[in-house]
Parts: structure tokens; C-alpha cells; sequence
């Protein structure tokens, strides 16, 4: 390491421990509690923390947090959050979506901040003649993509290229990625840069990545995040390069070349895209959630699934210390609490979601060997932010089948039929294997019986319509498990 590297990391450091430490002294009244939620792209997290949020605001079902089955949270309420430079978390809109209209509301493209207030009574005799106890919750939204880029800042061009195109190149994804690999054919990396050349490797090399991401193939290891969740950074140089065949050109990259005008980007992504996410946000969380959309994985058979525990292994890698985190862990926070959920469990039978919650600890499991973790407790399990869907027993050829009761959303198809959003239907959603290790070897199937291994039937159902209670009040959103999942994240500081 350079001395002039290694004095912009110290520097990066002492700002950092500063700005934590006004952090700790302007709230020196009030706890905080910095909640990390993320998850890839459509993994459920707008929903969970409008879920979060419209249940503790509104007095909701939450038997699992222990303050709230015990009568002890007074109240809950937004204030303004405490970092000016970051979007808001639109709650108030997304709450009009689901509430209202009854749909989906718009999925995270960027990071969003929102802080909500817990006043709560402490379930302690002293604690509690001392007042009442207050906590703020800043809740920060940030797309998984962003997280699988951190180990990028342990990694030169060089073995970042390697490493993308073996994955290109492999089996499993060598069809999708056909057209970038094609143009990488004959180009030799010493050739003159060239900007027409460089944006038309970049555009198909993100164009194989968001195939990757499609639902019927479903893979999660794929970086540079920013090439799928850009936020402002849209067309920038930085978003503007590829992997390039560098094998057998131990040299370094002749200036004026291809290779180096990829280099120097690449440099420049991790410089101003990686780092300061790394130095404003995530080095300053204090607890994580990270959503799966195991079902997707599982639906889209064995290589979406081996695929999924490599970036779970990657994701909780950034959270170990050393490596990555060495660079900036003397003077951080520590996050102490990791949880890993399966989310959309409302797409089983209750009977289900114990097996789904093995498949995600199995998958993680071997994440926290490879990793020789230590640090962070780390507990997974699986919820439905919001239940959309109902239980009922079916009776077919004579025999009870266990099924749910949803309305599909307008335009859904199911066997053929297509669904106005209006008529709610009855479907046998299909079984997850009891031995975990099965989903990295079976043919999925849809649900149906097609295929030897578990499958989902995959409906997209409305948000559930809010029920009212005989004295007219209208109950809070639905949910699955999420209480447990608050409990593990914050229920400590409620105490
Ligand atoms: P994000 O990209 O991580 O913010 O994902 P979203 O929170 O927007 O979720 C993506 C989609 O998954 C939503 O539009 C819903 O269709 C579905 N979804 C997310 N959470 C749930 C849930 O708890 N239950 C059901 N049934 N669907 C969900």
C-alpha cells in the first residue's frame, strides 16, 4: 500500500469516527438504533419496512415483540431523520398503495432513510420511575446489488475480470451471456481505447447481467451492483466498463489501451461508488436484516439456488471483520445483529414455512463456515412482511389438501386463465422438500407435480383488503412472523 492510500483510509477513518461521535453525542437523550434493511432487487424490502412502520404506528398484531405483547409500546411516530443528503423513505405514500388501492408500491431503486420513534415504558421497576423510554429507529433502505460490490474494494481489475467472466463463461450462463461474450471474441485489451468500443462492452456486459436476473433463471451474483441499480449514476464513466480476457497479458496495461481506460474505471467505480457507500452507510449500521426471495431461487432450480448461497456467502463476508471491513474496522460500530428472512412465506401453507425457513438457514449455514464467522449474532427465519393470502383446506379426488385463498392481481395468469383482480381464488401452492439439501440437486417443477424436487406455484396476489373488528376499528396489515423478526432487531432496546 502506498503512502499516499494510506493516508486518504486513515483519513476516511478519523472523519467517519468523528461524524459517529456527534451522531452518539446530538442523541445522547435519545437511544439509536441504525437498522440497515436489504435484500436484491424485489426481495420484499419496500414492503417490510411499510409493514414495520404501519404496524407500529397503528397499534398492530406483534405477540413475538415482547414490549408490545406486554402493553409497553406507547406509541410509535416519524420524525424528520437525521441525515439531510439522503432520500426519504416514502412511507406515507407507499402506506396509500397498499391501503388504498390495494397494490404493490414501487420497489427500492436507491437508498432511502426514514426514522421512527418508539416511546415505550421499561419493563424494569427502576427504568421505569425514571420516565418514560424513547427509542429512534433510523430505518435505511439500500439495495442488495450495492452490498455484493464490497468485496470489489479487495479486488484489483486484474482478478475482477477473471472471476466475471469464469461466471460468464460458466455452463449455467453461458447462453445469456452469448452476445457480451461475443464481443469480448478476437478483441485484443492492448488494442487503442476506444469510447464507442468501451460503451458497447459495458451496455452488453449489463445487459447479460439483467437477463441473469430475469425470473425464470433468477441469479444473485452479480457484480458491479450499480450496472443493475445505477441510481443517479446512470450513463456515468464510472458504470462504463467490463471485464476484459487479460490471461497471458501478465504486463501491465499500456497506456493509452483499451485495458487501461477498463482499469482506470474500474478504479474510479470502487473510488466513487463503493467506498463512500461503504464509509456514509454501511459502516455506520448497527443492525441488518437481509430479505431472500428464496422462492424465486427454488422455483428457478439447483444453479439459481448454488448461486443465492455464493452471494449470501459474499454478503455476510462484508460483514466480517477483517478483509473488507479491516480497512475501516479500528475506529466503526460494529453491526452485532444479522438476520437473514425468506420473505413472501404467504405464498405457502403454514405447514411450509418451517421448511422454507431450514432451506434459507442451510443455505447460510455454509456461508458461516466458509466464512469462520465471528462477530455478529446471526439468525434467519421466514415471514411475509404482508399476508396476502389466506389458509383453507381443499378437498380433491377425496382427500383434504392444504391450500391458500388470494386474489390475484389484475392481469395474473394461472393455468391459462388470466384474473381481473377482483375474483379471489383457491390454490394448492405446491410443497418445499423436508431435507433441505434437496433443492440443489432437483428439477424444480411449478407446484404441479411436473419436475422431482420442490416447486411453488408462483401467483402474484393483491394486498390483502383490511379487516375491521366488530367494534369498527380497522385492524393493521397482515403479516407472517414479522413480529419475530423485530424482536431480533431491535426488541433488546425496548426492554
Ligand atoms: P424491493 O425491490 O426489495 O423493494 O421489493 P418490494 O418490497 O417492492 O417487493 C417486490 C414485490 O414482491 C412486491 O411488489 C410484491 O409483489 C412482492 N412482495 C414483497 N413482500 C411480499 C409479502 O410479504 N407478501 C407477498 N404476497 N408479496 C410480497
Amino acid at each position: 500500500m502506498t503512502q499516499k492510500t494510506f493516508l486518504t483510509r486513515l483519513t476516511d477513518e478519523l472523519r467517519y469516527s468523528v461524524d459517529n461521535l456527534a451522531e452518539t453525542v446530538g442523541d445522547l437523550g435519545t437511544p439509536t438504533v441504525r437498522l440497515g434493511v436489504t435484500g436484491l432487487s424485489r426481495a420484499g424490502k419496500t414492503v417490510f419496512i411499510t409493514a414495520l412502520v404501519h404496524n407500529l404506528m397503528h397499534g398492530g398484531r406483534l405477540p413475538m415483540l415482547e414490549a408490545a405483547a406486554q402493553g409497553r409500546i406507547a406509541g410509535a411516530r416519524l420524525e424528520p431523520q437525521p441525515d439531510d443528503a439522503v432520500p426519504r423513505f416514502d412511507v406515507e405514500g407507499h402506506v396509500d398503495t397498499l391501503v388504498r388501492e390495494r397494490l404493490w408500491p414501487q420497489s427500492t431503486r436507491q437508498i432511502a432513510e426514514l426514522r421512527l420513534t418508539i416511546e415505550f415504558e421499561s419493563a424494569h421497576f427502576l427504568s421505569r420511575t425514571l420516565g418514560r423510554g424513547r427509542l429512534n429507529l433510523d430505518i435505511v433502505d439500500y439495495p442488495g446489488e450495492w452490498l455484493l460490490d464490497l468485496p470489489l474494494l479487495t479486488k484489483d481489475y486484474r482478478s475482477f475480470s477473471a472471476e466475471a467472466l469464469t461466471r460468464a463463461r460458466d455452463t449455467t450462463r453461458a447462453t445469456v451471456a452469448g452476445p457480451f461474450l461475443a464481443e469480448l471474441d478476437g478483441l485484443d485489451p492492448q488494442a487503442e481505447a476506444d469510447e464507442t468500443r468501451a460503451r458497447r462492452l459495458a451496455g452488453r456486459f449489463t445487459d447479460y447481467l439483467r437477463a441473469c436476473r430475469a425470473d425464470e433463471r433468477a441469479f444473485s451474483m452479480l457484480p458491479p451492483g450499480r450496472f443493475l441499480m445505477p441510481g443517479d449514476l446512470e450513463g456515468s464513466p464510472a458504470l462504463t466498463f467490463a471485464p476484459l480476457d487479460l490471461d497471458g497479458t501478465d504486463a501491465p496495461a499500456s497506456p493509452g489501451s483499451l485495458a487501461a481506460m477498463m482499469e482506470r474505471r474500474y478504479e474510479a467505480y470502487k473510488k466513487h461508488v463503493v467506498r463512500p457507500f461503504f464509509r456514509d452507510h454501511f459502516a455506520r449500521l448497527d443492525r441488518q436484516i437481509v430479505l431472500v426471495d428464496a422462492l424465486n431461487a427454488l422455483n428457478a432450480g439447483p444453479a439459481a439456488v448454488a448461486d443465492l448461497e455464493t452471494a449470501l456467502t459474499e454478503i455476510l463476508a462484508a460483514f466480517r471483520p477483517g478483509k473488507v471491513s479491516r480497512l475501516f474496522s479500528i475506529l466503526t460500530r460494529r453491526i452485532d445483529r444479522i438476520l437473514f428472512a425468506a420473505t413472501k412465506a404467504d405464498h405457502l401453507h403454514r405447514a411450509d414455512h418451517d421448511r422454507l425457513e431450514a432451506i434459507l438457514r442451510r443455505l447460510v449455514a455454509r456461508a458461516i463456515d466458509r466464512a469462520e464467522y465471528g462477530g455478529a449474532e446471526v439468525d434467519v427465519l421466514a415471514l411475509a412482511a404482508i399476508r396476502a393470502t389466506r389458509e383453507a383446506t381443499l378437498t380433491h379426488d377425496g382427500e383434504d389438501v392444504p391450500a391458500i385463498l388470494g386474489t390475484p392481481l389484475p392481469g395474473e395468469r394461472v393455468n391459462g386463465d388470466v384474473y381481473d383482480g377482483a375474483t379471489e381464488i383457491a390454490l394448492f401452492p405446491g410443497d418445499l422438500p423436508d431435507d433441505p439439501d434437496a433443492v440443489f440437486s432437483s428439477d424444480p417443477g411449478a407446484g404441479d407435480g411436473s419436475g422431482d424436487g420442490p416447486g411453488v406455484r408462483f401467483v402474484r396476489f393483491r394486498p390483502p383488503a383490511l379487516q375491521k373488528t366488530a367494534e369498527g376499528l380497522t385492524l393493521s396489515l397482515p403479516h407472517i412472523r414479522l413480529d419475530r423478526a423485530l424482536h431480533f432487531l431491535f426488541g433488546d432496546h425496548l426492554a
